[in-house]
């Protein structure tokens, strides 16, 4: 079946629909950060490819990213299939954007976590354990 049946509207809808889900994980990353008691920024500009969270003590920047706008190798970053053609090119971008950026960062001597959609709770998990651990160390 053809995307044809959405309406632009109807496919803006479902697409912003998509974005704030992004920022609810989001939210959900900076409250096991401030419940642990780390503190950061967000979105830098000044940073490469504008980190959703950083924390500039640790040197640290987090993606949080939503499976499909990502690209990521998934089931959810695989929706929706029927419209390929037209999602494609963009996430294409997004991916190498990322690609990109990420290096940037890392080249200037930042670390890159990112938090995926379909894996936010293990992520963030890990994400709060290994500071834990980086704090005790200092
Ligand atoms: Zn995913």
């Amino acid at each position: 079946m053809s995307d044809l049946r959405f309406d632009p509207e109807t496919r803006r809808r479902n697409m912003s629909a998509i974005r704030s889900k992004g920022s609810a994980i989001e939210m959900q990353v900076r409250r096991a950060l401030h419940r642990a008691g780390f503190r950061y920024r967000l979105h830098r500009r000044d940073l490469p490819g504008r980190p959703d969270i950083t924390l500039p003590k640790y040197r640290l920047a987090v993606f949080v990213d939503g499976c499909f706008w990502h690209g990521h190798d998934c089931i959810q970053g695989h929706t929706p299939r029927t419209n390929t053609s037209y999602w494609g090119p963009k996430i294409e971008r997004n991916m190498e954007r990322d690609r990109v950026n990420r290096k940037a960062l890392e080249g200037a001597g930042w670390q890159v976590v990112v938090v995926r959609e379909c894996t936010v709770g293990a992520d963030i998990a890990g994400l709060v354990s290994a500071l834990q651990a980086q704090r005790s160390r200092t």
